[in-house]
């Protein structure tokens, strides 16, 4: 169920080594996968729309996997049975969640505010946004800041008057050290990138959205990228979640009182480290195991584990060698700069 970072991995190994006896069927609302890490590129129009995504009928042709556009609506465990908008309902013996998050709380779904997620909407937020004079972005995460950089750069490129506005309730790139803020904080300012820190959007309108410090802020089109939000097919399906509406999976990766439900990625919490970084990093990174978990408990196997890794240590491995000569180069770096 649904086409993320883990299952589009998982379908590739399946391809390689299909699990024997099983019969594989992908529902995804779309007929494309859109690689986030690329969105920034295209938005600033780098990249061009089939460079950031991947057809899912070629891929999951290729690998004997049944195909069905639809969008889950709920499940029931106790039935074995998946329903999807629409009315169809599809019986499984085992099923695996990788549905991502959503990014716009319910109470503003009314409103002028779009949402990249499901990633599939992203293209055509952007291509309406970028046009115009006054986008504004909520949300200072690296999500945030890279839009709005990379909208202020395609309206630089294609001279279009007008700034970015970002509006975020914390300082931007709160959670990382201050060091990288500020000089985030400047970058912006350099672009021209209009910012309001510490401010939470309370009211969204038309053409301006309220701040909690009272502020109106014309806009011409509002993108929300305030985080991470759970996915409330579990909810509603009657599956036990945390506070903050995520169903725990084991270290397994199964769902806590179904062992023939796996999850992976944004939609899911890991018992074991509830607080991790919801990020595509990890979903990636869950993908073998999961193909290996699935495999096993077709055939009545002991299951394997997935131990998270810090993404510092997920970067570290990945770019061992940017980072040697980064710590190599580090006190010319601060001489250079004078700090
Ligand atoms: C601008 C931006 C840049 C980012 N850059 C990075 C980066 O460089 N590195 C990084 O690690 N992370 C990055 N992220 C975060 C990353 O996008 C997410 O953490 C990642 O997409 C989560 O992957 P996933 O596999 O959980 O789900 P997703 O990749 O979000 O995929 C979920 C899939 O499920 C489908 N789906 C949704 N609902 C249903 C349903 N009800 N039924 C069926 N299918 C459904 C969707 O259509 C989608 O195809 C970025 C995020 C943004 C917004």
């Amino acid at each position: 169920m649904g086409a993320g970072h883990a299952h589009i991995d998982v379908i590739r190994s399946m391809k390689e080594q299909p699990i024997d006896d099983v019969e594989v069927c992908l529902i995804s609302p779309s007929e494309y996968f859109y690689y986030s890490g690329m969105f920034s590129g295209y938005t600033e129009g780098v990249y061009s729309l089939e460079e950031i995504r991947l057809d899912l009928k070629k891929l999951t042709q290729d690998a004997g996997i049944h195909f069905i556009r639809k969008r889950a609506s709920r499940v029931y465990p106790n039935f074995k049975k998946l329903f999807c908008r629409g009315g169809a309902v599809y019986p499984f013996d085992m099923i695996s969640f990788d549905i991502g998050s959503k990014h716009l709380p319910d109470h503003f779904g009314h409103t002028v505010a779009r949402s990249i997620k499901p990633h599939e909407q992203f293209v055509e937020q952007v291509n309406e946004l970028r046009k115009t004079s006054h986008p504004l972005i909520v949300g200072g995460g690296a999500g945030g800041c890279e839009l709005a950089l990379s909208l202020q750069a395609y309206k630089a490129r294609e001279q279009i008057d007008g700034q970015v506005r970002l509006v975020s309730s914390s300082n931007i790139l709160g959670s990382q050290p201050k060091r990288m803020s500020k000089k985030l904080k400047s970058i912006m300012q350099e672009k021209r990138v209009q910012l309001w820190e510490r401010e939470r959007v309370e009211e969204v309108y038309e053409d301006y959205i309220v701040t909690s410090a009272n502020n109106k802020i014309r806009h011409t089109g509002v993108l929300w990228l305030g985080g991470p939000l759970a996915d409330p097919l579990f909810e509603t399906s009657g599956i036990k979640v945390d506070e903050k509406g995520f169903p725990l999976v084991k270290a397994t990766l199964q769902f806590d009182n179904y062992e023939f439900m796996f999850g992976v990625g944004d939609c899911v919490s890991l018992k074991t480290n509830p607080y991790l970084d919801k990020s595509g990093v990890h979903a990636v990174k869950q993908a073998p195991i999961l193909y290996e978990n699935l495999r096993r408990f077709a055939a009545a196997e002991e299951l394997i584990t997935y131990q998270p890794r810090s993404l510092f240590f997920i970067y570290y491995q990945q770019g061992w060698r940017r980072l040697y000569y980064y710590m190599a180069l580090w006190p010319f770096i601060v001489r250079a700069h004078g700090s």
